[in-house]
């Protein structure tokens, strides 16, 4: 993409009013824009951001489940009958049609998908099942803040499962926190399971999923040995229930809680060595909830032996949260700094000298050639300052910069810039190419 052709529209100053560094960065690098108290419209480089951690989480979600797409407008109905309605409050944008019928913006959807499944599915040879969708969501949110991390509109992942019994119930769950370690851990953050709050429900297994960054929300504490839970390791596949169930006891069994669940009784027995404390971001959660909602809503299918109620759990991730949860995991005092699987662009381009022939033929043929190749650039083409150009591509954080003037052309070399380590390496043209287009 060319710089001088986008709506790209860097600030010059870092905007007031954000609190935090990721809403600062993403509003001063153009990847968003407010349009209302909570809700954002994305810009051409956030957007590409948000879709690059929404295929990581959908190519994740489809080794498990199954994709489909429920709509943002739900009908009240659905939820008088789950009975969540009433109880749900003030944070549900309640809405009424032409006709008179109440209808509301859906903040999850658990009761539509349950629903859906009761209408279709009648016997226990249809289970198990895990389906998921990718889809906006409103909580009317008391405080909206942190940018797109407490948003009213937010983009999320949530996956629904349906089994025979709690067993079948549990695999499901240990699925998803295998999918949930192996989808944070490609996007480039550390993402630690926490033990959650199962709320009102009780008795059954919830755990949030949190980034560690200085400005979040929550206090953690949690014992390092969970850093060296191997995601990889031969013989840890989905269809294999005893590995699962492994992986869940050492990745759950040691102590990792956030300040609501934290007891200092249980923190004292970890090895002070192995003591880790922080602040952190919940990005996902994930929660087995059993009959709730298929009781409530008439969900049975037949059995051998009579009737069963399916088991059931749901899977969040905040997809929108992310773009900001991850910047504030990696950033520096220039500007944030991407991890490549998540990056808007892999490679920047930038001319020194707009005004040089000889700079803008080798820069045209490095984007052109990095382009045709399928590497994802951004060619800062415009008649700026270089310093500026520099200075833009710092803030936007992509990971590589090629930078391109007429000093170094003379003895036939471009700069090739790491953001993340800000090392610097002199190529020729062909090299620079080859080190991206292999
Ligand atoms: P929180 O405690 O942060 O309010 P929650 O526990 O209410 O979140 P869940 O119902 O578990 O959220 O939703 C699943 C995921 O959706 C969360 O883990 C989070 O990443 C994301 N999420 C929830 N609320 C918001 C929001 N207001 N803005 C952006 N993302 C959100
Ligand atoms: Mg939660």
């Amino acid at each position: 993409m060319r710089l001088s052709r986008s709506f790209l529209p860097v600030l010059k100053e870092s905007p007031s009013g954000a609190e935090v560094a990721s809403h600062k960065l993403m509003l001063q690098a153009g990847l968003i824009r407010q349009t209302s108290a909570g809700i954002y419209a994305w810009l051409p480089l956030g957007i590409r951001v948000l879709r690059k951690i929404e295929q990581i989480v959908r190519e994740e979600q489809d080794k498990v489940g199954q994709e489909m797409l429920m709509p943002t407008i739900q009908p009240a109905d659905l939820w008088k009958e789950s009975g969540r309605y009433d109880a749900y409050g003030p944070e549900m944008l309640r809405i009424e049609d032409r006709h008179g019928r109440e209808m509301l913006y859906g903040p999850t959807n658990e009761d539509m998908i349950t629903a859906l499944f009761r209408d279709d599915v009648k016997s226990y040879r249809e289970l198990p099942r895990m389906l998921y969708h990718i889809q906006w969501k409103f909580r009317d949110e008391v405080r909206p803040r942190f940018g797109v991390m407490r948003g009213r509109e937010f983009l999320m992942k949530d996956a629904y499962s349906f089994d025979l019994d709690e067993a079948g119930a549990k695999v499901s769950y240990y699925r998803q926190l295998l999918a949930y370690l192996r989808t944070f851990k490609r996007m480039g953050i550390k993402a630690v399971p926490m033990q959650a709050d199962s709320g009102p429900i009780g008795g059954k297994l919830s755990h949030e999923f949190v980034v560690l960054a200085p400005s979040g929300e929550s206090e953690v504490f949690y014992d390092g040995k969970i850093e060296e839970v191997d995601l990889e390791r031969e013989g840890l596949s989905y269809d294999d229930a005893e590995a699962l169930e492994t992986l869940f006891k050492e990745a759950t069994g040691v102590y990792a809680r956030t300040d609501e669940t934290h007891e200092e009784q249980y923190w004292a027995e970890v090895p002070a060595d192995r003591q880790r404390t922080g602040r952190g971001i919940e990005v996902g959660h994930i929660f087995y909830f059993g009959e709730k909602y298929s009781q409530a809503m008439g969900l049975k299918v037949s059995g051998p032996n009579g009737e069963i109620v399916p088991m059931m759990g749901s899977y969040g991730i905040g997809v929108s949260r992310l773009v900001g949860a991850i910047i504030e995991a990696s950033h520096d005092d220039n500007g944030i700094v991407w991890p490549e699987a998540v990056a808007p662009f892999t490679v920047g381009v930038v001319t020194m000298r707009a005004d040089d022939e000889a700079t803008v033929a080798a820069a045209d043929d490095i984007y052109k050639a990095l382009t045709d190749a399928g590497v994802e650039t951004l060619y800062d083409d415009r008649d700026e300052r270089g310093g500026v150009k520099l200075g833009g591509m710092d803030l936007m954080g992509l990971p590589w910069q090629i930078v391109i003037g007429p000093r170094g052309l003379k003895d036939g070399v471009v700069e090739v810039k790491s953001r993340k380590t800000g090392e610097r390496h002199e190529l020729t043209v062909q090299d620079a190419i080859a080190k991206f287009a292999s």
